[in-house]
């Protein structure tokens, strides 16, 4: 064998995964098809301004004095004090632009989220205890569960987390109702429901109210120098470790022999061998595109896609009036009327982010960084267009966001404009080879997402996953801890070759 363990993708649960698998002394090689480390967790440049790739901050990180489990990971990996994070005391500004008009600016701190509730919803307060409480236990429970891999003892589980177990396998929309939130309440509270990409009546209750604590409790943070430094200094720490990254290395097949892994075929026919390999590309991906063998696929039905307008502003927030961090604006609270319009061009939803609010030197002075998303799920991209048609398509769905944001809040950013990138599913699927161009992997549905935390074996002997496609759910925490999870879920033997040189 050529390495203990390969690995295909270095994104941050690849990068993650493949330092672990160093640190316990493992002869490490990962595979990157493109020529930079970080899959979605990249940068790029335009003129003076440098864009996150998927602007997004992250939860459950914290501060200096509220520390949170990915604060706690970066910790253990090294690499927490080579990466300076800009933290928010805002959660969410939501508006929603129909009769019901809303517009509330969510606070972080769980107290303060509560408070802030009890004033825009009176008579909310219990449910919403009930609703944290319960998040804490889920927490505790998950946690539980991953320390002891996964193979728990159904009948101490029910004893010390009994109301994880009997609200795991129910929706958002059930276990809200169940607790007698509200209804306004509970249109208020799963205004976060974008980002995860499913409504409360097919999200898992287990992965929204992870999520909701993981922001609430430890605020959202950014990091400073870009989500770039992030995947950066992972790869460096890799690197200093003694593991190997080959860039411009595309996995073409994962060879199979007598039933398990014994290596990787690269499109240039390269072959390097191993008895484990870790993917960090998407199962569906794997299971269409690389195995020879037939392997559970476990394909979204909807893909989350996304338009994204980068935006690089000629004048500081200030002057241009922007406020927010964070915001959604919505023509309905109700997720379940709004996810319907989303599987159509038509909708113009949007998600808006300025880094600059929370980290002012993310641009040169006097600019601002502004980025305008919108989701769609399902297919609705537009097939088989002609180059002209598709550049005509992204400029019209850009102006119609732009336009959106400056209808509702009243701030002009057309005349400012520097700089100008629009992303779709296109250029996602070109820069990630995800699924469909998707930018959440595969949002599991509240059965699917139950079944996939408890079963970890996949098909094929020697084949593992990390990832935001992974079994802990889409999205960068799913990515994050799944790539700190391989090392425990793969067996550990004596590294095989642990002199070999490349
Ligand atoms: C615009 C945008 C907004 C987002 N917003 C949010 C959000 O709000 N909340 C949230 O939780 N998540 C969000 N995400 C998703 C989050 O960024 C991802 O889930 C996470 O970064 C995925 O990391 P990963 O390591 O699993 O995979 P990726 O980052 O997809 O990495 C996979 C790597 O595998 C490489 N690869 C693929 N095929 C091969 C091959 N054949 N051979 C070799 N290498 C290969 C790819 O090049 C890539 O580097 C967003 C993503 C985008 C793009």
């Amino acid at each position: 064998m050529d390495y203990d363990v390969i690995f295909i993708g270095a994104g941050i649960a690849g990068l993650i995964a493949a330092l672990e698998q160093v640190s316990n002394k493992q002869k490490v090689l990962l595979l990157e098809q493109h020529n930079i480390s970080g899959g979605q967790l990249s940068s790029f440049v335009r003129g003076r301004f440098e864009f996150d790739t998927a602007f997004f901050p992250f939860g459950s990180y914290g501060s200096a004095y509220n520390i949170g489990d990915l604060q706690e990971l970066f910790k253990k990996l090294g690499i927490a004090s080579n990466i300076e994070m800009a933290e928010s005391n805002e959660f969410l500004r939501v508006i929603s632009t129909d009769q019901d008009y809303v517009d509330y600016t969510l606070p972080v701190g769980i107290e303060n989220y509560i408070d802030k509730m009890e004033e825009h919803v009176p008579g909310s307060r219990n449910s919403m205890v009930i609703f944290f409480d319960l998040a804490r236990e889920i927490k505790e429970a998950v946690n539980y569960l991953s320390a002891n891999n996964y193979k728990v003892n159904f009948k101490i589980l029910k004893k010390r987390f009994g109301n994880f177990v009997r609200v795991a396998s129910y929706n958002v929309k059930d276990v809200l109702y169940a607790i007698e939130m509200p209804h306004k309440a509970q249109r208020i509270l799963t205004a976060y429901w974008i980002y995860l990409g499913l409504p409360n009546s097919l999200m898992s209750f287990v992965q929204f109210a992870l999520t909701m604590l993981s922001y609430v409790e430890y605020g959202p943070v950014m990091a400073k120098n870009s989500s770039y430094d992030i995947s950066l200094t992972l790869e460096e720490q890799l690197r200093k470790s003694g593991g190997i990254i080959k860039h411009n290395a595309k996995v073409a097949n994962i060879l199979i022999s007598d039933g398990a892994v014994s290596g990787v075929k690269l499109t240039n026919n390269r072959i390097y061998k191993a008895r484990k390999i870790v993917s960090n590309v998407a199962l569906s991906k794997v299971s269409e595109e690389m195995l020879e063998v037939s392997q559970s696929p476990i394909v979204s039905e909807v893909p989350v896609q996304a338009i994204n307008v980068y935006l690089g502003l000629n004048r500081s927030k200030e002057e241009l009036g922007i406020k927010d961090f964070q915001s959604v604006i919505y023509h309905n609270l109700d997720n379940e009327v709004e996810y319907e319009k989303m599987h159509s061009l038509d909708n113009d939803t949007i998600v808006v982010l300025c880094p600059n609010k929370i980290n002012p030197t993310c641009s040169p002075s006097g600019t601002t960084i502004l980025d305008i998303s919108s989701l769609y799920f399902g297919q609705c991209f537009g097939e088989n267009l002609t180059s002209q048609e598709y550049y005509n398509l992204k400029d019209q769905l850009a102006l119609k966001l732009i336009d959106r944001y400056e209808e509702v809040t009243g701030i002009k950013i057309k005349d400012y404009i520097e700089e100008i990138e629009v992303a779709t599913p296109v250029t996602y699927a070109h820069y990630t080879s995800s699924y469909d161009g998707t930018i959440y992997n595969n949002p599991t549905d509240y059965d699917t997402f139950l079944k996939n935390l408890l079963n970890r074996n996949g098909d094929v002997l020697g084949l593992y996953y990390c990832g935001g496609d992974s079994s802990l759910g889409s999205g960068y925490l799913g990515a994050f801890f799944s790539g700190d999870e391989v090392s425990w879920i793969i067996p550990q033997e004596e590294g095989v070759n642990s002199n070999a040189q490349d």
